[in-house]
Formats: structure tokens, C-alpha cells, sequence
């Protein structure tokens, strides 16, 4: 299955992160969260992704650098609020906001 947004196959071993670690957010931009679960084997069991790269967007593993809830059921984005970048096609003038903490995140 390919990323709705980078476009790459997230079930290919050569796909370590989603491109865009830069998410825009009512005009706010914010580094992505990093934040994983500890599989073993160090990749996410539902995007692919390497531990501590960047998550496909709509994995339900990523959590909101916003609000700090898990990405896909806060509500912080939709289809009209939201955009992706890629962190160095932004210019030194644009503030990129750190993520918050995860909140509420499960174990597994
Ligand atoms: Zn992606
Ligand atoms: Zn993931
Ligand atoms: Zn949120």
C-alpha cells in the first residue's frame, strides 16, 4: 500500500520514513512526532516506517504535534486545515514548532 501523501509503497524494506517530517496545521507549522511503540525488529507493525522516523500519515500509530492524541482521531487536521512539507524547503524565516509530548498513547 502506497503513502497517501509521499507516494511510497510502505511495505518496501527501503521505505525507512515518510518524506514529509514537517506537518502545517492552521498555519502553524510543526515537526512531526517521532514518537513509536518498541516492536521488535525496530520498524512500526502498521506504517513500516524505522523507529524514530517519521510515520505515513494515517498510521494510528502517529500522535499529533499539536494536541499530543493520536493523529488520526484528534481532529486537529482535515482536509481543508492541513498541509506537508518537507523541512528543508522551508525557509530559515518560518518558525517550525517542536512537537508536544504524546498524551493518552497505549503500550503494546
Ligand atoms: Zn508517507
Ligand atoms: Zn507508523
Ligand atoms: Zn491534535
Amino acid at each position: 500500500m502506497k503513502c497517501e501523501e509521499c507516494q511510497l509503497e510502505m511495505t518496501d524494506k527501503e521505505t525507512t520514513s515518510c518524506l514529509y517530517d514537517v506537518i502545517k496545521i492552521d498555519e502553524e507549522f510543526y515537526q512531526r512526532s517521532r514518537y513509536h511503540f518498541s516492536e521488535s525488529g525496530g520498524r512500526c507493525a502498521d506504517c513500516g516506517i524505522v523507529h524514530g522516523q517519521i510515520h505515513h500519515f494515517g498510521c494510528d500509530v502517529e500522535r499529533c504535534p499539536k494536541c499530543g492524541l493520536q493523529m488520526i482521531g484528534c481532529g486537529c487536521v482535515n482536509e481543508d486545515n492541513a498541509g506537508f512539507f518537507i523541512s528543508s524547503e522551508i525557509g530559515d524565516q518560518e518558525s517550525i514548532r517542536q512537537p508536544v509530548e504524546p498524551v493518552n498513547f497505549p503500550q503494546r
